[in-house]
C-alpha cells in the first residue's frame, strides 16, 4: 500500500525527483512514497515527498529565472511553445503509455487526454494574436495604453485523474504570458509530467521557468503559503479546493480552485434513443467514471424504459482492461472501497442494481483495482449515491414525472459542474440549458467539455468552483496577468517644438 512514506526503495522503475532549475533533484529529507500501478497493483516507482525547504528552493529559482523570461517578447515565448507543441505531438504515444501505466485509463482515452492537453498549448501559441492590449487617445493629447504583465511565480496543484491534461490547462498559458510555473502533480500519478519536464526543456524553456515539486499535503500547503508565490491554480476534490481557495485568499493571493462534481443527465421522452444510450454509457463509464465531467445521475422524464434497457445492455457489454473501448482501472484501494460502499448502501436502502460491477473487484483481488460499470435504479432521490460525488463508473437512475421535478433535483445539488439534456426538440433544449445550475452544459452530449478557446470549469458559488477567473481560455490569460494602464500626456505638439533646441538635446 502506498500510503505511508518510506526511505527510497531499490530496484523499481521510475524515480520521480523534483525538477529544480533544469535538473532532477532529490528531496532534502530524502523521503519517497511508492507509486502503485492501479492496473496491476504493483509498485512501479517512487515519488519525492517534499517539504517547505524544497518548496523554498524551487521558488527562489523561479524568482531568479523570472526577469529574463518575462522580458522576452510574447512572440519569443510562443515560439518555444510551438516547439513544445510539436514535441508533445511526436511523443504522444509514449506519454499516453505512461498515463495508462500510472492512472489506469484505456490507451485511447489516454491518447485523447494528451491531445486535449496539447490544445491548450496550441491556444498559448496564438497569444501574440490575442493579448496585444488596447491603445486609445481618450482626450485630445492624452493616450491610454493597457498592457498585460505576468504575475511572477504561479503554482499549479493537480489531481490524479488526468496526469497530463489537467496540468496542461495552466502551464502553457501561464508560461507564455511570462510567468514561471511550479507544478505539484498528484503523488498518485507523478510520472507523466516528470517526463514532460524534459520536453519543455528541449523546446527551450530555460531552467527555473518550469519546475516540479512532488509530494503530498505539506508540499501543497507550503507552495500556497510561500510569500513569493503570486497565484495558485488548484484542481481536485471540493473540500480541498475550498481550503486552498480560503488559504490563498487569506493571503490576498489570486487563486482558482476547481472542485468536484455531480453531473445530471436529463432524458426527455423525445430523445434519440440510439444517440442517447450510447452517449450516456460513454459518459458514466468512460475513464472508469473518474472524471469531473462524468455522468453521475440519469433522470428519466416519463417512463424511459426503452432507453434504460438500452443503457443496461450497453453497460453489460463493456469489458475490463486498458484496450480500446474497455473500462480502465480505479486509481487505488481507497477509491475502490468508496465506490463499492456507495453501491452496497444503495442496495441496502432498497435500490435495484440493474448492472452490478462489484464482481470485477472480487475477480481481480490482489491484481490492481477494478469496479465494473454499475447502473442503480433508485426509488429514493435522497440516497447517498444520488447526492455525493462517487468518482467511479456508477450511474444512478431515477424516474421523474415532469421536467420541473428533474430540474429541481439538478438545481438542488450543491455542485455545479456539468449538466446535459437529451431531446430532439430545440425548444425543450433551450428550456433546460437556461435553467441548469451548471457552467458546462450539454445538449445530447453527456461529456460537454468545452474545447479551446473556451474556458473550462464549474459554476462559481457552487462546490465545483472557488476563486477567481478561469483555468483555460481568455479567463486564464486574465488570471495569469496584471492589467496595467499607462496614461500619457505630452505638452509638445508638432507646431510647438523648438526644433533647433530639441535637436541639440538628442
Ligand atoms: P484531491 O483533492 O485528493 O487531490 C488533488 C491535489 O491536492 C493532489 O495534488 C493532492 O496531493 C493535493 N491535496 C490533497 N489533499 C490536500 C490538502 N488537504 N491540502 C493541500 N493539498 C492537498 O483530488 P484527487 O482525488 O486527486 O482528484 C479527484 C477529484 O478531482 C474529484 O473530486 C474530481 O471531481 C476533481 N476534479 C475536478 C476537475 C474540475 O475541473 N473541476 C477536474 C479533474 C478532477
Amino acid at each position: 500500500m502506498p500510503e505511508s512514506p518510506s526511505k527510497k526503495p531499490k530496484s523499481i522503475n521510475f524515480t520521480c525527483d523534483n525538477y529544480i532549475y533544469g535538473a532532477f533533484t532529490p528531496p532534502k529529507e530524502g523521503a519517497y512514497l511508492p507509486i502503485e500501478s492501479p492496473v496491476t497493483g504493483t509498485i512501479i516507482g517512487n515519488v519525492a515527498l517534499s517539504t517547505a525547504a524544497d518548496v523554498d528552493v524551487a521558488v527562489q529559482n523561479a524568482k531568479k529565472a523570472f526577469p529574463a523570461w518575462s522580458s522576452l517578447t510574447v512572440k519569443a515565448r510562443a515560439a518555444i511553445m510551438l516547439r513544445f507543441h510539436d514535441l508533445m505531438r511526436v511523443h504522444a504515444d509514449e506519454l499516453a503509455d505512461l498515463v495508462v501505466l500510472e492512472n489506469g485509463k484505456n490507451k485511447s482515452e489516454a491518447l485523447a487526454s494528451v491531445l486535449k492537453g496539447n490544445e491548450t498549448v496550441e491556444y498559448a501559441c496564438s497569444l501574440p494574436q490575442l493579448i496585444q492590449g488596447k491603445v486609445l487617445e481618450v482626450s485630445r493629447g492624452i493616450t491610454c495604453q493597457e498592457k498585460r504583465d505576468p504575475l511572477g511565480v504561479i503554482v499549479s496543484i493537480v489531481p490524479f485523474n488526468f496526469p497530463i491534461m489537467v496540468p496542461m490547462w495552466t502551464i502553457p498559458i501561464a508560461l507564455t504570458t511570462g510567468n514561471c510555473v511550479i507544478l505539484k502533480p498528484s503523488e498518485k500519478v507523478p510520472i507523466t509530467m516528470t517526463k514532460v519536464a524534459n520536453y519543455l526543456a528541449e523546446a527551450g524553456v530555460p531552467p527555473g521557468v518550469f519546475q516540479i515539486v512532488h509530494g503530498q499535503v505539506p508540499a501543497a500547503t507550503s507552495l500556497c503559503d510561500h510569500p513569493d508565490v503570486a497565484a495558485v491554480t488548484f484542481v481536485g476534490s471540493s473540500p480541498v479546493a475550498q481550503k486552498i481557495a480560503q488559504r490563498c485568499h487569506a493571503m490576498s493571493k489570486r487563486v482558482l480552485a476547481l472542485g468536484g462534481a455531480k453531473n445530471h443527465l436529463i432524458a426527455l421522452p423525445d430523445a434519440d434513443l440510439e444517440l442517447a444510450s450510447r452517449d450516456i454509457v460513454a459518459s458514466f463509464a468512460g475513464c472508469a467514471g473518474q472524471r469531473c465531467m462524468a455522468a453521475s445521475v440519469l433522470l428519466l422524464v416519463g417512463n424511459g424504459t426503452e432507453l434504460l434497457d438500452s443503457v443496461v445492455v450497453r453497460a453489460l457489454n463493456l469489458a475490463r482492461g486498458t484496450g480500446a473501448g474497455q473500462v480502465g482501472a480505479i486509481i487505488d484501494a481507497i477509491s475502490q472501497k468508496r465506490i463499492l460502499k456507495y453501491i452496497d448502501e444503495a442496495e441496502a436502502n432498497g435500490a435495484t442494481i440493474l448492472v452490478d460491477g462489484r464482481h470485477w473487484a472480487t475477480e481481480t483481488k490482489g491484481h490492481g483495482y477494478w469496479v465494473g460499470p454499475t447502473v442503480i435504479l433508485h426509488t429514493n432521490p435522497k440516497d447517498a449515491a444520488m447526492q455525493d460525488e462517487i468518482f467511479g463508473p456508477v450511474l444512478s437512475v431515477y424516474k421523474v414525472h415532469s421536467a420541473e421535478e428533474a430540474l429541481a433535483i439538478e438545481n438542488n445539488s450543491p455542485f455545479g459542474n456539468a449538466a446535459c439534456v437529451y431531446t430532439s426538440n430545440g425548444g425543450h433544449a433551450e428550456y433546460f440549458t437556461s435553467r441548469f445550475k451548471a457552467a458546462m452544459i450539454g445538449v445530447n452530449i453527456g461529456v460537454p467539455v468545452p474545447r479551446e478557446p473556451f474556458s473550462f470549469g464549474g459554476l462559481y458559488g457552487t462546490r465545483s468552483k472557488f476563486g477567481d477567473m478561469d483555468i483555460t481560455g481568455d479567463g486564464c490569460v486574465e488570471f495569469c496577468t496584471h492589467r496595467r494602464k499607462i496614461t500619457s500626456k505630452w505638452s509638445l505638439n508638432e507646431g510647438s517644438i523648438d526644433r533647433a533646441n530639441f535637436a541639440g538635446q538628442m
